[in-house]
């Protein structure tokens, strides 16, 4: 028997690992073999450059990742590379099924983040990360994109934060909505309205990304009338919605309308006493490395008093 399992190994799987075997609980941590079709490390391995992780100027995604894996091994996690296929949170001990295995635990950590929807548009596969990227804050600062024509698409609250966000660096941020109608909130709609560098393209789709070695330009169909036309842009910003990796769960935790683990406000603490959840898997508004560690440290902390008592 587990004191305690942690699925997961992005940063919030790490960080709760760290903080869990430094409380001396022998932590057991399934990183997953290509979970989500991530690789084990979670959403930073499919990056380039990270320059906002405190304590690194720059660092690359996946040898920030390799470090975290690192320290919690030094710290005495046992880590599995397997994908847990699902849990029975019905009874105690929880029950975590790895192929043939079953593993009991006293406590479970659920870590397994979320992955930005993408549109697998001609081209994309060719250009991801060569100007397009479904994270504004996370990549929006690379010199490539300074004065530029950037493209967002979509029209919901992080299609809003990453178009004002973006104005910092293009020379004007054009947000591709698919209907005649943002979805954002009221307030969110009135930021975008009058930031004077953001252009709102209302009825258009993007049907092929353009360019050789970089982007250099999209081309888009008018949802109505469906003319095309090429728009040219430096940059393609995906904001169209997340996964979150909670599909394993089958329904017995309590989760938003989206897929997200709901998590008691102020805590880690999910809907079964016991089960805690941290990173992106329970946050869709900051989606950050560093939110993620800090509610990893969270649930950790949670876990062990709940031990405890
Ligand atoms: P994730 O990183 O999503 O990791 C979850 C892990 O769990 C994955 O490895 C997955 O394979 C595994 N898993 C899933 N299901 C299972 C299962 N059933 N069994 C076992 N394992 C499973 N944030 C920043 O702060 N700065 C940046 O510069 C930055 N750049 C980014 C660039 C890109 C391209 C992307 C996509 C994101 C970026 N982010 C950045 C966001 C950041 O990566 C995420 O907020 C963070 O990784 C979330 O961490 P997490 O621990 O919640 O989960
Ligand atoms: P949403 O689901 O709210 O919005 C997604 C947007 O993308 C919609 O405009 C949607 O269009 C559009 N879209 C979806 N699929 C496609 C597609 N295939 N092609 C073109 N457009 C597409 O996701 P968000 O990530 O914006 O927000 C998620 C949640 O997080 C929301 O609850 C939001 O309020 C919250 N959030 C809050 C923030 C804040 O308060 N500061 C910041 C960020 C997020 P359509 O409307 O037609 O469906």
């Amino acid at each position: 028997m587990e004191n305690i399992i942690i699925i997961g190994s992005g940063p919030a799987g790490h960080t709760a690992a760290i903080y869990a075997a430094r409380a001396n609980l022998k932590p057991l941590l399934f990183e997953g073999l290509l979970a989500a079709g991530v690789a084990a490390g979670g959403q930073l391995t499919t990056t380039t450059e990270v320059e906002n992780f405190p304590g690194y100027v720059s660092i690359s995604g996946p040898e920030l990742m390799g470090k975290m894996r690192q320290q919690s091994q030094h710290c005495g996690t046992r880590i599995v590379t397997e994908t847990v296929d699902k849990v029975d949170l019905s009874g105690k001990p929880f029950k975590v099924f790895v192929g043939n295995q079953t593993y009991e635990t006293k406590a479970l950590i659920i870590a397994t983040g979320a992955t930005a929807k993408r549109m697998n548009l001609p081209g994309e596969e060719r250009l991801w990360q060569k100007g397009i990227s479904a994270c504004a804050v996370c990549d929006g600062a690379l010199p490539f994109f300074r004065n530029k024509v950037l493209a967002v698409i979509g029209g919901g609250d992080s299609a809003v934060e990453e178009a004002t966000f973006l104005t910092k660096f293009g020379s004007k941020v054009l947000m591709l909505v698919r209907r005649d109608a943002l979805r954002a909130s009221k307030v969110m709609q009135e930021r975008v309205k009058n930031n004077g560098k953001i252009r709102i393209i209302f009825n258009t789709l993007p049907i092929e990304v353009l360019g050789d070695k970089f982007i250099t330009g999209l081309r888009i169909k008018n949802a109505v009338t469906n003319a095309e036309s090429v728009l040219d842009v430096g940059g393609l910003f995906y904001a169209i919605g997340h996964m979150p990796s909670t599909a394993f769960l089958k329904s017995q935790l309590e989760l938003d309308e989206a897929g997200y683990i709901k998590t008691k406000p102020g805590c880690t603490q999910t809907s079964v006493p016991g089960v805690f959840a941290a990173g992106d898997v329970q946050d869709k508004i900051y989606r950050q490395a560093v939110t993620s560690a800090g509610t990893g440290c969270m649930a950790a902390l949670d876990a062990e008093r709940y031990l405890s008592h």
